[in-house]
């Protein structure tokens, strides 16, 4: 499906069969000399026809048309090379650049799953059920780097560049300030909660993530568009929402814990989760994936917080209330 938002501006919903999120939107810009289209689907078949459609029923040259990815996520990012012709340009965050480019991630992200309790035999089975690793680019094509403040100019749109690390370390939102436009990728959507991940002690991603919430929380939107689902117009509402929702989460993790010693595959087997499934172990093992990932962000920010203490003396990491 496709709708026009704005004068120039549409959007083209992608299937994500599957994907709790339903689908994607990408944005399509057009103008005089170049298009932009921002956000693209999985590289997969059922997104590329969307896609495809979509951009002959826009009458969209692709040799005139740049790119820009909001953050790495293969929904957002998958079909990029696929579309992209050898003048366009892509612009890419500079912060998730260094982990999208990194072929040892992967590894690095099983090794992390097995340090929090994943089961071993089922570390494999995730990553080859990871819609991330299934649906990414299988080529990279050269990248534009961009950053916090940048500003993308197309036709008579002017988009800002605004840092919002948390659902990935790089996330950019782009607010056009004359039109009042905010498109806030995966930071903030309306019909479900963003998911917050932690692969790695290092990041406090629930902690950038909440900051990056007062990032925008100010600006003037009258409408924000989001990467999956409905348009909105309430910003700081929906932001109260989030807050909110995390405060939440946390104080059922600090329940989950009681007075013993738990790791966070532990931690996620006793938090109560969206998803339409009688008991833990009928969770599709991307799901259990995704529920540590989010169990870890939590417990990061409760330790940071003071409210828990982080076990590192075994093999597995464990946390004590
Ligand atoms: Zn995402």
């Amino acid at each position: 499906m496709i709708d026009e938002v704005m004068d120039r501006f549409y959007r083209i919903e992608v299937p994500l069969p599957n994907s709790p999120l339903k689908e994607l939107n990408s944005y399509v810009i057009k103008a005089d000399d170049r298009n932009l289209i921002i956000d693209t689907g999985f590289n997969r078949t059922v997104c590329f026809e969307a896609m495809q459609k979509g951009i002959h029923a826009l009458d969209i040259d692709l040799s005139r048309t740049d790119f820009l990815i909001t953050h790495m996520h293969a929904d957002h990012s998958g079909l990029v090379t696929r579309l992209a012709t050898e003048t366009s340009t892509i612009y890419f965050s500079r912060i998730d650049a260094q982990v999208y480019l990194d072929e040892g991630i992967w590894e690095a992200m099983i090794d992390y799953a097995g340090m929090n309790g994943f089961p071993a035999d089922e570390l494999i089975k995730a990553l080859q059920n990871h819609p991330g690793f299934k649906y990414s680019a299988k080529t990279i094509p050269e990248l534009t780097l961009i950053g916090d403040n940048d500003l993308v100019e197309i036709g008579d749109y002017r988009f800002q560049c605004i840092s919002t690390p948390g659902h990935t370390q790089g996330h950019i939102c782009l607010y056009e300030t004359e039109k009042k436009v905010l498109i806030s990728g995966d930071h903030i959507l309306y019909d479900i909660t963003p998911h917050i991940e932690s692969w790695s002690y290092q990041v406090n991603s629930l902690r950038n993530y909440m900051d990056s919430l007062d990032r925008v929380y100010d600006l003037p939107a009258d409408i924000v568009l989001p990467g999956h689902r409905s348009f909105f117009s309430d910003l700081k509402g929906r932001i109260d929402e989030l807050k909110k929702h995390h405060k939440d989460r946390a104080d059922e993790v600090i329940d989950v814990m009681g007075k013993g010693t738990k790791n966070a595959f532990e931690i996620a087997a006793g938090m109560s989760w969206d998803i339409d499934c009688e008991t833990w172990d009928l969770f599709p093992i991307a799901q259990k994936w995704f529920a540590t990932g989010e169990a870890i962000a939590h417990l990061r920010f409760l330790e940071s917080e003071g409210r828990l203490h982080r076990n590192t003396d075994k093999e597995v990491i464990t946390f004590t209330a």
